[in-house]
């Protein structure tokens, strides 16, 4: 663990809580009630679950933190996500915003500046003895900590305070994903890679037009792109420099569908963001309108279109593809009715059938219902001895059904019955 950065200031101004603590209806600006830690926990555990960038699911209702009152008695565990970890083992998150009070007007967000909303900040110190007591009591096994910006440098700092609470006054060595606010400061990516075990930063959109239809004050290649790039950067260095850093890598969310993107824009950005700065993960997320938002109106995107970008992504990260063999339409769009994999197969039916007994592992991952994991046991089984059935395959993890019309089995394409009947 590195030394303290001295940009790290721990302190919140007076003004943050005059926004956290204010809402307005009607053009009347109401002042609500201060919230104890458990609530302010539970709102914003709750208000955190917007932000998918641990693939824990679509956002749940939010709970009744009225101004008029709370009848009810907080609940710190609707804090608790549960993301899928190393070997698909489920980890229980506590992930949270430090604040949900937030001075930009992103078209798209329920935080946008200006929007009535029950708001709430955490102190660091309240936040990191939060999430002590939280994962002493095993609810938790990490922790995922996001943010609304009153300041950029500011929020930064006040959400690394927290994660060196975390890490050196309650001496927690576990998983940290941190996000990185949008023209965050190298020092502060510095000390970010230097906490975490994964960061972040929100790239939304693909391309700057694209983001100037949801988020007209954020600047895509400056403000979002480089403290990626910088991450990667610290990152090779403190490699070499034999220094802990980000094991798990960076990631990013974009929102789609009502910037008009098609997926080919979508996925070029993804790769260009895997070859260049690193980054570990893309995630989607389907557009879903929010009152009293400007997209209030907008269609919500299909969560259809949502499954099969994270399908194209994996054949960019997992099956060698490159994006422009992707069988995009001539909108630029992948097929909703089938497997993008299978759709590129079916393009390409002169590449096949492919023996599975002699074929590179590149060549297997090709084949629809053969993943790297079966690829990789293809390979090592047929140096024991020659594959011969759909049987022997889906011994080996193959999806027979889908792989049985593009694969010779030593010499002699598959019964299709056999297919059928495994
Ligand atoms: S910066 Fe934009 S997306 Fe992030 S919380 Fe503020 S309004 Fe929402």
């Amino acid at each position: 663990m590195g030394p303290i950065l001295p940009t790290v200031s721990q302190q919140a101004k007076p003004q943050d809580f005059d926004i956290a603590n204010k809402c307005s209806y009607n053009g009347a600006v109401i002042v609500q009630r201060s919230l104890d830690l458990h609530e302010k926990i539970e709102l914003l555990g709750q208000q955190a679950q917007y932000d998918l960038c641990e693939a824990a699911g679509q956002p749940v209702p939010l709970p009744d933190h009225g101004a008029a009152g709370h009848p009810r008695v907080p609940d710190v565990s609707r804090s608790v996500a549960t993301v899928i970890g190393r070997g698909g083992r489920p980890v229980p998150l506590l992930r949270v915003l430090q604040t949900s009070a937030c001075e930009k007007n992103c078209y798209y967000c329920p935080f946008r500046a200006g929007r009535s909303l029950r708001r709430a900040t955490l102190q660091p110190e309240e936040l990191a003895l939060a999430f002590d007591q939280m994962q002493r009591k095993g609810l938790v096994q990490g922790l995922f900590l996001s943010s609304g910006i009153v300041g950029t440098v500011r929020s930064m700092d006040r959400m690394l305070a927290t994660v060196e609470l975390v890490r050196r006054k309650y001496g927690w060595r576990g998983y940290v994903h941190l996000k990185l606010l949008p023209e965050a400061e190298e020092a502060q990516v510095e000390a970010a890679v230097q906490l975490a075990d994964r960061v972040s930063v929100n790239l939304e959109a693909p391309n700057e037009v694209r983001l100037a239809r949801l988020a007209p004050k954020k600047d895509l290649a400056h403000g979002l792109v480089e403290p990626l790039r910088r991450a990667w950067r610290i990152v090779q260095q403190q490699r070499r420099a034999g220094r802990r850093v980000v094991s798990a890598g960076a990631s990013t969310q974009f929102v789609v569908g009502p910037a008009g993107e098609s997926d080919r824009e979508l996925l070029v950005a993804s790769q260009m963001l895997y070859r260049e700065v690193g980054l570990r993960r893309a995630y989607y997320s389907a557009f879903h309108p929010v009152p009293d938002t400007p997209l209030e109106d907008a269609a919500p995107t299909s969560p259809l279109r949502e499954h099969r970008l994270y399908q194209a992504d994996a054949m960019l990260r997992q099956y060698g593809f490159r994006a422009e063999e992707l069988p995009f339409d001539r909108d630029g769009n992948l097929p909703l009715d089938r497997d993008p994999k299978q759709a590129w197969a079916e393009a390409h039916p002169e590449l096949f059938p492919v023996e599975v007994n002699t074929a590179p592992q590149s060549l297997l991952l090709r084949v629809p219902g053969i993943g790297p994991r079966s690829a990789a046991a293809i390979v090592a089984a047929r140096r024991q001895a020659a594959l011969r059935s759909l049987e022997d395959l889906r011994r080996l993890g193959v999806r027979t059904d889908l792989a049985a019309a593009y694969v010779l089995l030593d010499g002699r394409a598959p019964l299709r019955q056999l297919a059928l009947s495994v």
